[in-house]
């Protein structure tokens, strides 16, 4: 089983490639089963990033009777934020057919995680719990997620010189999350490119997540083209059994089918 859960094509506005290539992409690695979570962001003043479903799902199903090995889902990500971010995300998705969605922070005080600016004046300790207490205080408002995408997310450009995340960086917060993620039928993804060329991390997070009651979990590289498709999948998945973790979770429909690590 070789799943890989969080991917954008050319449908996401920063995405590099087409979904034809990275399906084909998908095929010669082997992997069973393809998700496509492009992204739709309403989390900033004036962004809003869409992708033409209608165009995707055409696609997506001729390439799926050209690869009818492989599962090729249809997904999104969507970015968490305040009341009116969540009402706009729902009013563009409310009428899409989606096996399964990301709600993912990528905006925290109106500043963009990814960008220098949201470290500057802050030592690590500050600006991954300021990330965390931002998730937790985020997940409430858009009910209409499958799993937390990249609780690690603040690692992925980080400038310190050890990006890890560890669940003392923010213990309360990450509790918070948990027990709202378990308390409301969803899960955690585990994201292989915020480890980006860096050792895996994550073993405390998770058991964390499993002592209070998280049963599974999805695996995604979260990568923009080609070249990552299905990146790091592998450690991941071991990952999440070592931490105990029972069950790495497909969509269809809204619906996880669970197999078991
Ligand atoms: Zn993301
Ligand atoms: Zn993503």
């Amino acid at each position: 089983m070789f799943f890989d859960y969080h991917t954008h094509s050319h449908y996401s506005f920063d995405g590099e490639e087409a979904a034809a290539d990275m399906v084909a992409a998908a095929s010669a690695r082997g992997i069973e089963e393809i998700c496509f979570t492009d992204h739709v962001d309403f989390d900033f003043p004036g962004r809003r990033h869409l992708p033409d479903f209608a165009s995707r799902r055409r696609e997506l199903e001729a390439l799926g009777r050209r690869y009818p090995l492989m599962a090729i889902r249809h997904g999104a990500e969507v970015s968490l934020g305040d009341e009116a971010c969540a009402e706009a995300a729902w009013a563009a998705l409310r009428d899409v057919e989606l096996d399964f969605v990301i709600g993912s922070v990528h905006v925290v005080d109106g500043v963009d995680v990814w960008a220098d600016r949201y470290y500057e004046g802050q030592n690590k300790a500050e600006a991954y719990r300021r990330y965390l207490e931002a998730v937790a205080r985020m997940l409430p408002a858009f009910p209409h997620f499958h799993v937390l995408g990249h609780y690690d997310f603040v690692a992925k450009y980080a400038p310190y010189p050890d990006r890890s995340v560890t669940l003392e960086d923010a213990l309360d917060a990450f509790e918070e999350i948990f027990r709202f993620l378990i308390g409301n039928g969803k899960a955690m993804e585990i994201n292989t490119a915020s480890w980006q060329e860096d050792a895996p991390w994550g073993m405390d997070v998770l058991r964390r997540y499993r002592e209070l009651g998280g049963e599974y979990v999805t695996v995604g590289s979260d990568t923009h083209g080609t070249e990552r498709v299905g990146a790091r999948i592998g450690e991941a998945m071991e990952l999440a059994r070592a931490a105990g973790i029972r069950y790495v979770a497909a969509f269809q429909n809204g619906e996880p089918r669970m197999h078991k690590l």
